[in-house]
């Protein structure tokens, strides 16, 4: 289970992150949505999470997420600060 969350790196409470637009991945479990509505023309998805709190709007390839997410369970860890991401 990872949970998404944001912190303005530091500058704000940490805040649960909601996918924006509609539908869900049912192969992942939590409140998670994803906006599959920006399908790209190579086939691939565009992930989209918004921070309400600092209005930080992250856009992530699903590859790009998916090896985000291998990486953090390979850490042993169970929570992506998107505020700590490159991107
Ligand atoms: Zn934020």
């Amino acid at each position: 289970m990872i949970t998404v969350v944001c912190s303005d790196k530091g500058r704000h409470e940490k805040v649960r992150l909601t996918f924006t637009g509609s539908g869900s991945e049912g192969d992942r479990p939590g409140p998670v949505q994803i906006d599959f509505t920006s399908k790209r023309p190579d086939g691939g998805k565009t992930y989209r999470l918004k921070c309400n709190v600092c209005g930080r709007d992250v856009h992530l390839r699903d590859d790009t997420w998916t090896r985000m997410v291998d990486g953090i369970i390979a850490a042993g860890l169970s929570e992506i600060d998107v505020s700590h991401l490159p991107c």
